[in-house]
This record gives C-alpha cells, structure tokens and sequence, in this order.
C-alpha cells in the first residue's frame, strides 16, 4: 500500500493512523478531521480504561490497550468497582457469573467483600450492597491530553492531519474533502456516528444507531474513591479535577439532531445517585451530552466493507478504553497484517437494514 486514508480525528482513527504510519511499509497516510482531533465523542468520554470483559477477546484488546496508555504516560492507575444492591438479583447474578469468566482469561478481577470495600473506601455506602467486584488493573486518562499526544506523534512520523476537513465519499477509495478529490489505496472510517451516513454514500449499508450520553464533573471533593459502577442505580463515576466525573444513561437519537447540553433531570437524578452511594454532597461544576454508537450485538463494526473501505465504530461506550488495540488491528488488517481476530467484528455479520433496540454498554444484565 503506497497511500491510506483515516476519516475521524477521534481516539480510534487516530490510533489506526498511528499504525498505518508506523507499519514501515512508508505509507503516504492523510488523517480527515470534520472539526477539531478528539471533538467528538473522544473528547467528551470520561476516559475510564479497564480489561475487565468477560469474553476473550475483548478482555485481551482491554489489556492491550492499556499496556499502551501506560507505555504513553497518560494512565492514572485507579482500581474500578461495579456492584449491585440488595433486591438487584439480575446484575447480582451478572457480576457472579462474569467475574469467574474474566479471571479465567487471566484479568486482574475478583469479587470483594462490601465491608473490605467500605473498610478500603470509607465515602463508600456499602451497607446494602449485595454483590462487588474490582479490576485492579484500570485507571484513567484524560482523553483530550491522549489524543493530543497521538496526533503529535503522527505528525513527527509524517502524517498529514487535515483538521476543518469534513470528508465525504465519491468511491469506496475516493475522499472528497475541502481540499480536493483524492485517490487512495485504502481508507478507514473512523467518524463515530457519521460513519454510516459516510459509507452510506458508496452503498454500504451498516447496522449502527446513536445515543445520547450525559456526563457531569462535580466540584472539588475531597474524595478518595475508586471509579465505580452502580449497576443498580445505573450511575458511574470516576475521580476527575479533585471532584468526580460522573455519567449514566442512554437514549437513541438522530445524530444530526440531538442536544450537546445534559438535561436539568440528568443533573438533578445524577447527584442524587452519588449522594445515595457515597456520603458525598456533589455539586455540578459542569456538563454536557455527548453520542454513543451501538449494534445489534453489542460488539463494534470493525473491518473491510468494500474494495479498499474498512470502518471501526460501533463501541456502546467503551471505544475509548479499546481504542488503541482496536485502532491497531484494523489498520493491521487494511495492511495485509493480520491475525484474523478481528474477524469476529466483521461488519458484515449484518446485512445492515436490521430492527434492533440500542442496549447502552454498561448494562450487564443483558449480555
Ligand atoms: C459522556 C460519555 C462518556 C464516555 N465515557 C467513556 C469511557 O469512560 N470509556 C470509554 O472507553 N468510552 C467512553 N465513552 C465512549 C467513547 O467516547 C467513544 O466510544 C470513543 O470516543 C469513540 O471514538 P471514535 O474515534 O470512534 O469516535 P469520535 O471520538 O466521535 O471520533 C470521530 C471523529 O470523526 C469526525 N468526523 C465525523 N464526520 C466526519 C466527516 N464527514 N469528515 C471528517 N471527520 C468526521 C468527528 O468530528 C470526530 O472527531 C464515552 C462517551 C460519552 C458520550
């Protein structure tokens, strides 16, 4: 392959494009950005990173992924809870059934006692909790600071990165941007949600719909905390500028239409979830609303559509976490330089006109 190109400068085609770049196959590689590097969902995710999975698979691309955060210095290692509370029997059942599973692809889990909790994390009401589990291999990173890493590099290594460039198809290898029309030899859609509108254009038809996903960052806190799920109050947190960034919920919507500022209910039944699972009195220092994109399966869309067009989307709010595996394998693929794992991400394991339900990616009991 002599020239690639990468549409989305999010943490997924940028990772893609860093591959691409440093495959030593001296690769021409462009990177298309609509607006800004990590202004879409990128750059509104919490940045909660584990390789707590009950698959295989994904358990190994969690573990991959934050290998390479923490190669990069951009992880703060932070343990990551998630619990269910008395009367839950479903997500209690969820969290028993799939500790075992994620411990026998050897991941870093087990279940814990809600006292030991409690004992570890006094801010924690643990009283009626029934069922908790810890990945101690987690942590956070700041997406925004990510990406800003990624694309420097990129540009060290020769990537052009075209920021104000929105894209649009005029074959399955021929990107029409503000710049002019250019040929390639293969090209990746990266572009969230605008992926299906994207490959629409050439007749690829994608089996992928759009949430909405709130997010608020408390004031300071003083709070020592791990980031926690409460699968039972459908809430998550984790520790951000000395307060918590704490996020819930799922609605589809139309991606052209759907509002960037969270709702005042979100606001309001968000803190009142913290104040429920933490002896914490939160207050918003701001907030926000940012897209998801889901499939049928729940896995993503990662692979070759047409002749030379690959697309990576599809993450139910775990895209981040996933990113640098993810983005590494596709582009390993468009290389000729593959394993074959990500066959399983096929996107053409749908025919793409298929009816389905968005299930958001937090929910546990429904896998
Ligand atoms: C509130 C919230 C919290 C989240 N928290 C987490 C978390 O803790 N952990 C986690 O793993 N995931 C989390 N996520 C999910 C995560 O944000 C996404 O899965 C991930 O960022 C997807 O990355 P991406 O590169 O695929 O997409 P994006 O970051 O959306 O990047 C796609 C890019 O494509 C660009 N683009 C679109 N159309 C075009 C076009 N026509 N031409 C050129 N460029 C185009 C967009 O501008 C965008 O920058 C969260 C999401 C939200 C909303």
């Amino acid at each position: 392959m002599t020239r690639a190109a990468v549409v989305g400068g999010g943490a997924v085609g940028l990772a893609a494009a860093h591959r691409l770049a440093k495959s030593g196959a001296d690769a021409e590689v462009v990177l298309y950005e609509r607006e800004g590097i990590a202004s879409g969902s990128t750059g509104r995710a919490a940045g909660i990173c584990y390789d707590a999975f009950a698959e295989d698979l994904d358990a190994e691309i969690g573990a991959e992924s934050l290998r390479r955060f923490r190669e990069l210095g951009v992880l703060t290692e932070c343990p990551y809870v998630w619990l269910a509370r008395e009367g839950d029997d479903a997500n209690a059942d969820a969290i028993r059934e799939q500790v075992p599973r994620m411990q026998a692809h050897g991941r870093n889990v087990d279940l814990v006692d809600p006292e030991a909790l409690a004992e570890r994390y006094p801010q924690l009401r643990t009283d009626d909790v029934a069922v908790a589990a810890i990945a101690h291999e987690a942590g956070h990173v700041d997406p925004e600071e990510y990406a800003a890493v990624v694309a420097d590099d990129l540009r060290s290594a020769g990537v052009d990165v075209r920021t104000d460039a929105p894209v649009s198809l005029d074959g399955p290898t021929t990107v029409d941007s503000p710049t002019g029309t250019e040929a390639f030899d293969a090209v990746l859609v990266a572009a969230g949600p605008e992926t299906k509108p994207i490959v629409a254009d050439v007749g690829v038809s994608l089996a992928l719909k759009a949430y909405r996903a709130q997010a608020l960052v408390t004031e300071p806190l003083h709070a020592t905390l791990p980031m926690t799920y409460d699968a039972t109050q459908h809430v998550y947190w984790r520790p951000r500028d000395g307060g918590l960034f704490v996020g819930d919920g799922a609605h589809p919507v139309d991606p052209n239409e759907w509002d960037r500022d969270a709702d005042d209910s979100f606001l309001e039944s968000a803190l009142e979830r913290v104040r429920v699972a933490t002896t914490l009195a939160p207050d918003v220092n701001r907030s926000w609303a940012g897209l998801c994109t889901a499939t049928p399966d729940r896995d993503p869309l990662l692979g070759e559509v047409a002749d030379g067009l690959s697309v990576a989307t599809g993450w139910h709010g775990h895209g981040f976490m996933r990113s640098p595996a993810m983005g590494e394998r596709v582009a390993a693929q468009m290389l000729g330089d593959n394993d074959g794992s990500v066959a399983h991400y096929d996107p053409g394991r749908f025919d793409g006109d298929e009816e389905f339900d968005v299930i958001e990616g937090m929910a546990l009991d429904e896998e």
